[in-house]
C-alpha cells in the first residue's frame, strides 16, 4: 500500500467506500470515469471498476482489483462489509438507495480523504509550482500586447493561446477578463466590451499541468484611474500583502480571512468584499481548506491555499489580487510571482 492509502487508513475506524473519482485518483493514481475504492482501517484497499477500465486498474500497484458491472454501485450492493462509511458529498441519492437496499449500516462521512489531500508532498508542490510558473509566463506575455481597443473575449482567447504556448495542458477554468464596470462582478465572463482607457482590468486565470491546477488574479490599469478605483486598488493590495506576510500554520481559516478583511473594512470597503479570502488548490481548483468568515478549517503545514481579497464597486469597477502559496510553519511560500504594484498596460 502507498503512503496516501496508509494515511487515510490510519484515520478510519470502519471501512470507507470512496466514490469521489478525484479521491480515487489521488489515492491510487487510477483515472477513470467509473470506479469506486473501498479502504479498510489500516489502508488495505479494493478498487472496483467496469470492463472498459479493468486492464489499466490491474496495472495499479498495492490494491486489490475487482471487476463489476457498469452500474458499479448497484452491483456492490450486498458485497460490502456489514458497516461501511460512504462519502456523503459524492454519492447521489439514487445510488445510495440502490446500495442501502442490500447493505448493512451505511454511515455518512465527510472530508476524510480531502483532509489528507489538502496537505501536499514536495512532489505535488513541484507540480503546483510548475503550473504557476507557466501561468505567470502566459500572462506576462499578454501584458506586452495592446489591451485597449480589444474586447474582453479577444484578450481571453489570446491568453488561452499564450498559456498553451507556455506549456499548459488545459486551462483551470475559463479565464476571467473583466474591464470597467464588469470588474465589479467577481465571476464575470468575458464579454464583447471593448477595453477602454482609464480603468482597471481584472484577469483571473490558471492552467492545469500533470493533473495540478494553478489559480491567480491580477488587475491592470489602462491609464489614470478614477480616485475611488485607485483607492480600492491600494487598499486591496495592502490587505492582500498583509495576509501574505502573516498567514502561517496554526491560524484558523477565519483568522486568515480577517488578516485581509479587517483593513478592507477599516477603509470603508467591507461591504464591497463579499467573498472569502481563499481556498485550497490541488487536483481540483477549489478544495480544502477554506479561508473565510465561515471556515471551520485550521491551516496546516503543506496546504496549498489562495489569498485573494477583492473590492467590487457596482457601476464603476473592481479589483482582485490573488496568489497561490504553500502554508509553512512560519509563513506562506508563494508560488505565483507576477508583480502586484499597479501596472499599466497599453
Ligand atoms: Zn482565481
Ligand atoms: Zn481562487
Amino acid at each position: 500500500m502507498n503512503s496516501r492509502l496508509a494515511a487515510v487508513g490510519a484515520k478510519l475506524d470502519a471501512p470507507l467506500l470512496i466514490t469521489n473519482l478525484t479521491n480515487v485518483l489521488y489515492l491510487t493514481g487510477f483515472e477513470s470515469s467509473n470506479a469506486a475504492l473501498l479502504v479498510e482501517p489500516g489502508g488495505e484497499a479494493t478498487l472496483y471498476t467496469d470492463f472498459r477500465y479493468i486492464e489499466s486498474a490491474r496495472a495499479i500497484d498495492g490494491v486489490h482489483v475487482e471487476l463489476l458491472k457498469r452500474a458499479i454501485i448497484s452491483d456492490l450492493a450486498g458485497k460490502l462489509p456489514s458497516s461501511v462509511q460512504f462519502e456523503a458529498d459524492a454519492l447521489p441519492y439514487a445510488q445510495w438507495q440502490a446500495l442501502a437496499e442490500h447493505s448493512g449500516d451505511l454511515v455518512p462521512a465527510r472530508g476524510i480523504v480531502e483532509g489528507v489531500r489538502a496537505i501536499k508532498d514536495e512532489d505535488e508542490v513541484a507540480k503546483l509550482r510548475h503550473a504557476c510558473e507557466v501561468a505567470d509566463r502566459g500572462l506576462d506575455a499578454l501584458t506586452r500586447e495592446q489591451w485597449t481597443g480589444r474586447t474582453e473575449r479577444e484578450l481571453a482567447w489570446r491568453l488561452r493561446e499564450l498559456l498553451h504556448e507556455a506549456g499548459a495542458d488545459e486551462l483551470s477554468f475559463d479565464s476571467i477578463v473583466a474591464s470597467g464596470p464588469n470588474g465589479a462582478l467577481p465571476h464575470a465572463h468575458p464579454t464583447d466590451r471593448i477595453v477602454e482607457r482609464g480603468t482597471l482590468v481584472t484577469v483571473d486565470w490558471g492552467v492545469r499541468i500533470d493533473g495540478y491546477y494553478s489559480d491567480c488574479t491580477r488587475a491592470y490599469s489602462t491609464g489614470d484611474l478614477p480616485d475611488r478605483l485607485r483607492e480600492a486598488y491600494d487598499v486591496c493590495l495592502e490587505a492582500q500583502q498583509r495576509a501574505c506576510d502573516n498567514i502561517k500554520a496554526g491560524l484558523t481559516g477565519v483568522q486568515a480571512d480577517a488578516l485581509a478583511r479587517d483593513p478592507i473594512t477599516d477603509a470603508g470597503f467591507g461591504a464591497e468584499f463579499g467573498h472569502g479570502l481563499g481556498h485550497g488548490v490541488g487536483l481540483e481548483v477549489h478544495e480544502t481548506p477554506r479561508l473565510s468568515t465561515e471556515s471551520t478549517d485550521t491551516l496546516e503545514v503543506g496546504q496549498a491555499v489562495t489569498i485573494e481579497p477583492g473590492i467590487y464597486i457596482e457601476g464603476l469597477g473592481g479589483v482582485r489580487i490573488e496568489d497561490l502559496g504553500i502554508v509553512r510553519a512560519d509563513g506562506v511560500e508563494l508560488l505565483t510571482a507576477l508583480p502586484k504594484t499597479l501596472t499599466e498596460v497599453s
